[in-house]
């Protein structure tokens, strides 16, 4: 069994984005800036924006972090989106999610100029990589896209099993790994909460791609030998004995599972420090295609 190790594997990206980074500044050139939204004060969020805002840090880029308040409305919001979008200085921005209530999501992912979309959840860019063009692909997938590809992992021909639909992980990852190329040429099942039957999908599959975010879903018996393993999942569950007073919990019953699986990811240290990664890959791209 392979852990695919997702902290190793970002911190190589990460070297990889500073050596670019030093050649753009050597020759006198805009370094890349990345700002981040968040609305409210949502612990998880505020972790995520400022783990993105340190990775800009370590690897050369500048960052803004903009903090609205919790009752921000919707036009106010709007409104700073129509100023990132038009600054020159920001080469792409990510709107944190989830966002109050009052405010439309849709909406808002649907204000933010294609070109500054580094979370590629804009219907252009999720359009174009639904049709195989080049764009941003949402972090999280592109994240696991690289993973699987850095460690050699065949995904042609295999039956891949894809647990949840959501817009920003399950539905993009059906989509990509089931497109014509590497990693893809899979053969996929995109399974949801009304799904029958999963164990009888699952134990047919050669790679499972789980983001549900139910905390130890996925038990030995619903997977086969030799399965590749993608945990997606992010719980946070109490735990009195964790200085925190929780610990991070993904979707896989990992001592269990990892018996059985050829390839798997850990959670924490598989794909969510992908995810950062890749976040700054498509900055880099961003500030390369406004050059
Ligand atoms: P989400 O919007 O919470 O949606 C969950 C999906 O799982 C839905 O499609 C839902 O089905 C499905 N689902 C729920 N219970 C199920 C069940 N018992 N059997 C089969 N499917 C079920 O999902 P998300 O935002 O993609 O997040 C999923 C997990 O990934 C969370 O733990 C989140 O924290 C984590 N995450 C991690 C990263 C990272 O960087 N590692 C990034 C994003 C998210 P319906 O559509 O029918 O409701």
């Amino acid at each position: 069994m392979t852990i695919l190790d997702g902290k190793k594997v970002s911190n190589d990206i990460k070297d990889e984005i500073t050596e670019q980074v030093k050649k753009m500044k050597a020759k006198g050139e805009k370094v890349p800036h990345l700002a981040a939204v968040i609305v409210g004060n949502d612990g998880a969020s505020l972790t995520y924006v400022a783990s993105k805002v340190r990775a800009c840090e370590r690897v050369g880029f500048e960052s803004t972090m903009v903090r609205l308040s919790n009752t921000t409305s919707e036009i106010e919001l709007l409104d700073k989106i129509e100023e990132l979008n038009v600054d020159d200085n920001i080469d792409g921005f990510i709107i944190q999610l989830p966002l109050p209530p009052q405010i439309n999501t849709q909406k808002v992912l649907m204000a933010v100029d294609p070109s500054k979309d580094v979370d590629g959840f804009h219907p252009e860019n999720f359009g174009k990589m639904a049709l195989d063009m080049s764009t941003f692909i949402p972090a999280t997938p592109f994240g696991i896209l690289e993973l699987l590809d850095r460690y050699g992992v065949e995904t042609k021909g295999k039956h891949t099993v894809v647990i949840g639909r959501s817009h920003i992980v399950g539905r993009p990852m059906s989509i990509l790994m089931g497109r014509k190329g590497f990693p893809g040429n899979s053969t996929v099942t995109l399974t949801h909460s009304h799904t029958k039957n999963i164990t009888q999908i699952t134990s047919q599959a050669d790679i499972i791609i789980s983001a549900l975010g139910v905390p130890n879903f996925l038990k030995a018996e619903m997977v086969k030998d030799d399965v590749i393993i993608i945990d997606v999942g992010i719980t946070r569950v109490p735990d009195e004995t964790s200085p925190k007073g929780y610990i991070i919990t993904g979707d896989v019953d990992f001592d269990a599972v990892s018996k059985k699986a050829s390839y798997i990811t850990p959670v924490p240290g598989g794909v969510g420090p992908m995810t950062i990664a890749m976040l700054l890959k498509n900055t880099l791209l961003a500030r390369e295609q406004r050059m």
